[in-house]
């Protein structure tokens, strides 16, 4: 069923307004055409956007609600999502050429996300915390007040709730920027979370350009919070501007990540897992397995049947329902993963399937690109360092245990990783020797928002999902009450 677009209007604190900044153009790559233009926010917007926030976030008809009442709103917005989740994702696969299938499953896991910090802020306690004196200990937790929530566009409803979800419960007040491929779905949540009632003001989407609107979020005074999720040198230059306001920022940045296979794996499963780890989502996927080191002893069959497994792949239209690698966002973004693969052949690099456009009916006008596999390079080439964000993978063998954890780890990324054995002791080894956020044993790219998830090194800091996702969007205060009635003994007077 083929759905309308939103007006292009943005929600600038609570007011759908036309946008008075630079245009945005969202683009179906699939097919090469144009979804929408309209017009971004403005400096002005944001500094709208910005006061009514400012107001919204302490008025006591937000500020004073106890966590049950403000648990009822994130409820309501996740049961609104649930409920268009053929329009949304509709709406996210025109915008990112993903599959409909991946698209689903992306809003549905927005739906669970907002459930999920509801029942999490439902039932989270304050400490009264051991006295050490005649007084009682507690410690609390206040919101932060503003949150700049910044975000890419490979996944963008799951991304956007998994900030916006955590923030409004701990009592904020979310000013969204997201991406400029990919704006819609944003504005998409922003009806949906005035359908569901929420106060005027506590949210916003302001789609834009990074230098602009983003830059004057994080800059901004008022803005005690930023979590980022994107690229690197974004998220690097983003720290350098909060280190100077002493703000705390979230960071969920690029990777570079390995899986591994050891000889004594059951290999159709792990073909299975690197196939789904790297070439799913086309490869744009901040987790995508993209460093593959195989036990030399299985190396060549291995990767033969890799190699097989990957031809066999169905490239195609997001909107089939056997596509299983679909268009990249944007032509300008294969254009950069084409670079990659020209930099890989100029290292020593050698094709061993992709590595060029596909030709067919219905391909030629979209920005697809074939799964790419890349043999014959050393663990210190550029292609092996850094993050190509597209369906492109390296190959290469390693000896023993000692030799594939330092060459996992000799890399900035520290994101994922993946495992393949069936020695569960040695999984294990491996699993707390790898420096990653997150390690994927005989599975890869598997979530809950149950379960702490972000990276560190390049990849960033801090941790999203989980209970304690919450707290980071709150302010941790302790109170002493003094409960002997006595004056201190220190001060005397006559
Ligand atoms: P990007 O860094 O170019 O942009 C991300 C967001 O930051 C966008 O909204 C962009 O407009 C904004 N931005 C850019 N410059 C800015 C500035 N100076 N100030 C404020 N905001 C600015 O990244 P991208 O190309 O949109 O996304 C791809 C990257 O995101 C990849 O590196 C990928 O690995 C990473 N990513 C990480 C995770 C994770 O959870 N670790 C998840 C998804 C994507």
């Amino acid at each position: 069923m083929t759905h309308s677009f939103p007006n292009g209007h943005l929600f600038v604190g609570g007011e759908w307004q036309a946008g008075t900044g630079a245009e945005i153009v969202s683009v179906f790559a699939a097919e090469g055409t144009e979804n929408m233009a309209f017009k971004g926010a403005s400096r002005e917007d944001v500094l709208t956007a910005i006061d009514r926030a400012k107001a919204a976030q302490s008025d006591p008809a937000w500020r004073d609600l106890k966590p049950h009442e403000r648990a009822t709103y994130l409820y309501r917005i996740s049961e609104a999502i649930a409920a268009e989740v053929d329009r949304l994702s509709w709406l996210q696969s025109r915008d990112t050429s993903k599959t409909r299938t991946e698209a689903r499953a992306l809003v549905a896991s927005a739906a669970a996300t907002f459930r999920y910090f509801g029942a999490v802020l439902e039932t989270s306690d304050d400490l009264m915390t051991a006295s050490r004196g005649d007084y009682q200990t507690y410690s609390v937790h206040d919101p932060i007040g503003l949150v700049a929530a910044i975000t890419p566009w490979n996944s963008p409803i799951a991304s956007d709730a998994q900030k916006a979800a955590p923030a409004l419960a701990a009592g904020n007040a979310v000013l969204l920027k997201p991406a400029s491929w990919s704006p819609i779905i944003s504005l998409e949540l922003a009806r949906i979370i005035e359908q569901a009632g929420l106060p005027k003001g506590l949210f916003s989407v302001l789609p834009g350009s990074g230098r602009d609107v983003g830059n004057l979020l994080v800059e901004h005074p008022e803005i005690g919070k930023v979590s980022f999720t994107g690229g690197t040198s974004t998220g690097r230059h983003l720290a350098h501007v909060a280190a100077e306001k002493l703000m705390p920022i979230s960071l969920e940045l690029g990777g570079k990540s390995p899986t591994i296979v050891f000889e004594d794996c059951d290999e159709d499963q792990a073909i299975a897992g690197v196939l789904f780890g790297i070439f799913s989502s086309t490869g744009q996927s901040c987790i995508a397995g993209s460093r593959l080191f195989v036990q030399r002893s299985i190396f060549d069959r291995f990767v033969a049947k890799l190699v097989q497994a990957t031809k066999a792949l169905k490239i195609g239209h997001p909107f089939d329902a056997d596509t299983q690698v679909s268009s990249m966002v944007h032509a300008d973004h294969r254009e950069a993963v084409e670079g990659y693969v020209q930099q890989a052949l100029d290292e020593g690099g050698e094709i061993l399937t992709g590595g060029a456009r596909p030709e067919g009916v219905g391909l030629d006008d979209g920005a697809y690109y074939r799964p790419t596999i890349i043999a014959g390079l050393d663990n210190s080439a550029r292609t092996c360092r850094e993050e190509i964000f597209g369906p492109v993978l390296v190959v290469l063998p390693f000896d023993d245990e000692d030799d594939v954890i330092a060459m996992s780890n000799d890399n900035d990324y520290g994101l994922a990783c993946g495992i393949w054995s069936r020695d569960h002791r040695k999984c294990w080894r491996v699993a707390r020797a790898i420096r990653a956020g997150t390690v994927w044993v005989n599975t890869y790219k598997q979530f809950s928002i149950t379960t702490p998830f972000g990276g560190d090194g390049a990849s960033g800091m801090g941790r999203e999902k989980g209970r304690a996702g919450l707290r980071a969007y709150q302010r941790q205060k302790s109170i002493y009450e003094d409960h002997s009635g006595a004056p201190l003994g220190w001060a005397r007077w006559p």
